[in-house]
């Protein structure tokens, strides 16, 4: 049969993405080849977040098309993902080499593709049209059983940790972000679909879930609006499972109302999200904090700018104040919650002020950690048109200084743990060194301790030792067995 390797850039969803067409083709008889060399097909599954991004796909493209086609001219290459929807039919009149480009809406169409493409029936195939229902096709998970044996014949152990993907698509059109354009306008499942996903990923000894959209504070609002639904000439979707109190539950927003029935199903040990957006950032989502265990206490919330000037500029919605309350909120719901955020610098028109009003929101917070980015002009997006583009070279200069103020912050937050005792959920292997173990904290911090194999899966309490760069490292001496 043949084999297949899947190179993801970017974020959290495209690796959900990924591994769904990965179980899928595994499904249809293919193995997953354990590098490039030994693959007969090769997918890259790209980001259009920031033109680096882009270039990293498309150089990446070029060197295994000229590898390829010199010693193994038969392997199927192709695109999928953020930057084939974009680019579309340009990918292959750019790069004549690729085979198959395939948009955001047609993941659940690789394997028909790539038969048809193998088989010799199609030369080229370029597909990123719209297709309704596509937002429920991601469920596919590489388990035990589904993912059968990797080309080299290793079967992977069974996960502890799973993604969901709840909906897809954005509907808020941020100036500075191309999201919109490639994954379309917002789209969700339902909440028993949901439900049967996670029951099934807990029946196989999943104890973590994270539920993953781009914006998962707007999950089914558009489905459960009835002004929409009557607009559309259709019904409006019950998003409540049929188990779940049938109390009226007018406060809750769809997407607490999914947190709350993931949070029944037993076995379940902890459920994550990400990303949730400060402008539908509700009380009842801060309640939930409070009222179910199960939430752990992370948050990842993207604030993009300090200055209240440059967010209006930046379409988000919300006001620096805003977000410092929602900030303090949490805090008060749970005091030992790890605060994450993505912020921009060197969007168009920012100024040293609106900069170091930046700076100073980093301070205020005390963010656990930040993923900086440094402003990338991307077309069709408002922001690539506005005046006062900041130059590269400043853009630079920001990002040294507020990745700075973030790891001085992070340090200090880091060390505080030191000494002290806390809950880990065991993943696997370090990725760095795999003689060792790494689980996670309840606040999203990774602790690398001497364990080995049996411990994986088990939630176990560690005394941390020592603090590394946004690592924590814990004492397997005192590890409750
Ligand atoms: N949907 C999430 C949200 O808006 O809250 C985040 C999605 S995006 C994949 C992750 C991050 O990339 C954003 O939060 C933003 O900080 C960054 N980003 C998006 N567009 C960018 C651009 N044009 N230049 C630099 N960074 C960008």
């Amino acid at each position: 049969m043949p084999s297949v390797y899947i190179k993801t850039y970017g974020c959290q969803m495209n690796e959900r993405d990924s591994e769904a067409v990965a179980a899928q083709l595994v499904a249809k008889g293919y193995t997953l080849a354990p590098s490039e060399a030994q693959a007969d097909v090769i997918l890259l599954n790209t980001c259009s977040v920031r033109d680096f991004a882009e270039q990293k796909a498309l150089n990446k493209m070029v060197n295994l098309a000229a590898e390829t086609r010199r010693t193994r001219p038969d392997v199927v290459l192709g695109f999928m993902g953020c930057m084939a929807q974009s680019r579309g039919q340009e990918l292959i009149d750019r790069l004549p080499d690729v085979d198959l480009v395939l948009g955001t809406q047609k993941f659940h169409r690789a394997a028909d593709y790539l038969d048809a493409l193998l088989a010799g029936r199609r030369e080229k195939i370029v597909d990123v049209a719209a297709e309704p229902g596509s937002e429920a096709t991601i469920r596919e998970h590489l388990l035990y059983g589904n993912a059968a044996k990797n080309g080299d014949g290793h079967r992977p152990p069974l996960p502890v940790t799973a993604f969901v993907s709840i909906m897809q698509g954005c509907n808020q059109y941020c100036t500075f972000c191309i999201v919109p354009y490639t994954r379309g306008e917002e789209r969700s499942r339902g909440i028993p679909d949901l439900v049967a996903e996670c029951r099934q990923l807990v029946s196989q000894g999943v104890k973590e879930i994270t539920l993953l959209g781009q914006i998962v504070t707007s999950y089914g609002k558009r489905e459960g609006s009835s002004r929409e639904a009557k607009a559309e000439g259709r019904e409006p979707e019950n998003f409540l499972p049929s188990t779940l109190d049938p109390r009226p539950s007018t406060s809750k927003s769809p997407f607490v109302q999914l947190l709350d029935a993931v949070h029944e199903i037993e076995g379940l040990e902890r459920i994550r999200f990400t990303s949730p957006h400060p402008k539908g950032y509700g009380d009842d989502l801060i309640e939930a904090y409070a009222r179910l265990p199960k939430l752990v206490e992370s948050a990842h919330l993207p604030v993009q700018s300090g200055s209240d000037r440059v967010l209006k500029l930046m379409h988000r919605g919300y006001t620096r104040a805003r977000y410092v309350g929602i900030i303090d909120k949490l805090r008060r719901a749970r005091p030992e919650i790890g605060i994450s955020t993505d912020i921009i610098v060197g969007f168009p028109g920012e100024t040293e002020d609106d900069f170091e009003q930046t700076l100073s929101l980093a301070r205020e917070v005390e963010f656990d950690q930040a993923y900086i980015f440094k402003y990338s002009q991307r077309r069709d997006t408002p922001a690539a048109e506005m005046p006062g583009q900041v130059p590269q070279k400043i853009r630079e200069e920001r990002n040294q200084r507020l990745l700075e103020v973030i790891n001085e912050i992070g340090r200090r937050r880091y060390d505080a743990f030191v000494g002290r005792r806390t809950q880990i959920l065991v993943e696997g292997p370090s990725k760095k060194n795999p003689a060792r173990m790494t689980g996670r904290t309840r606040c999203n911090k990774i602790v690398v301790f001497d364990g080995s194999e049996r411990h994986r899966g088990q939630l176990m309490d560690v005394k941390i030792t020592r603090a590394g760069s946004f690592t924590l490292y814990g004492d397997p001496a005192i590890v409750n067995l």
